[in-house]
């Protein structure tokens, strides 16, 4: 199957080819031409699936179209549960929208100094991507208005109610219109999530990729038992200098354990940063920079860093 035949518009189909793929992908391909049909959807699909631009190219294909009334209120609104995803799909929407005029994409998150924010939103916005928290800040303030909204994404949903942002989901949703679309994303689909969909989706189409197949099946799991702390260190400085690792995320349980972690690997002369919340959103921003511009070798991360990060460097 190739993009052309997904009913999406010509302009989207060649920053689609601009950007280099060629195929969808099995979430793309079964998402995409529901989506174009305004139906709500369920999905149940992995970081890496391509699940972005499954929401974002039929998102892209509703602003071609004028909105019947005029306003500077978003008319696509995707929530997100981190900073670092915000930007990602900010980022998606801007090479998949760029041969579209004047789409707005403008990235609500909290750690963003309220001046520049509240700068973006007067300018007007048609794609607005938000971390919860911060967008009903901003809506609470009379800064953001939702009655223009026609399609509401709920990417990694799963996640946002595990980091507690159940009520404000919720309370972000009730100000929406009741015609908008709602397209859910998440990695399950358990009894959680299907009862916030019933309660935020209209009959919606469930869609449900076979996850062994979207999973990588180039991942080995391994157990290692150690000793104390001084032994867990080396065995972790030994598997980083296998000769096939190229750069390695480390996940740790607290903040603290990640900055300890990411020092004693630098004293051991590893390109290596800390990343979790008690850094402030700059640090964390040049941090996944370098991340991506192979700077760095190892990123030493609370679970800020466990969903939706993209880095093709990672082995
Ligand atoms: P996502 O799951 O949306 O985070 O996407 C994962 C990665 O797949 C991103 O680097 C995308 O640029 C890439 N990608 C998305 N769709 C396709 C496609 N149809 N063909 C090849 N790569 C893709």
């Amino acid at each position: 199957m190739k993009f052309d035949s997904l009913g999406l518009a010509a302009p989207i189909c060649q920053a689609v080819a601009a950007a280099g793929y060629t195929d969808p992908t099995p979430v793309q391909a079964r998402v995409i031409p529901e989506a174009l049909a305004g139906h709500d959807l369920m999905v149940s699909s992995q970081t890496g699936s391509g699940k972005t631009a499954g929401f974002m190219l039929p998102a892209l294909q509703l602003l071609t179209e004028a909105h019947a009334v005029a306003g500077r209120g978003p008319r696509v609104l995707v929530l997100v549960p981190t900073r670092e995803l915000s930007m990602q799909v900010t980022k998606a929407a801007e090479i998949y929208g760029a041969n579209l005029r004047r789409i707005r994409t403008v990235s609500v998150v909290g750690g963003m100094p309220y001046p520049a924010q509240n700068r973006l939103l007067q300018a007007g916005v048609d794609i607005l991507v938000a971390t919860p928290g911060r967008l009903l800040d901003q809506m609470q303030s009379g800064r953001i208005d939702l009655s223009r909204l026609q399609v509401l994404v709920l990417d990694e949903a799963d996640r946002m109610l595990d980091m507690g942002f159940k009520d404000d989901l919720e309370a972000i949703v009730a100000r929406t219109p009741a015609t908008r679309q709602t397209l859910l994303f998440s990695a399950t689909l358990d009894s959680n999530i299907v009862r916030l969909a019933g309660s935020l989706l209209r009959n919606p189409v469930r869609i449900e990729i076979d996850s062994q197949q979207a999973r990588h099946e180039s991942i080995e799991q391994r157990l290692h038992i150690a000793d104390d702390q001084g032994h867990k260190n080396r065995l972790l400085n030994h598997l980083l200098r296998e000769i096939d690792v190229n750069q390695a995320i480390v996940f740790t349980a607290t903040k603290r354990s990640a900055d300890e972690v990411a020092q004693d690997l630098h004293s051991k002369g590893f390109a290596v940063a800390a990343l979790h919340g008690d850094m402030n959103q700059g640090a964390r921003t040049r941090t996944i920079q370098a991340l991506h511009r192979g700077r760095l070798r190892v990123l030493v991360a609370t679970d800020v860093a466990a969903r939706g990060l993209d880095v093709h460097g990672i082995s």
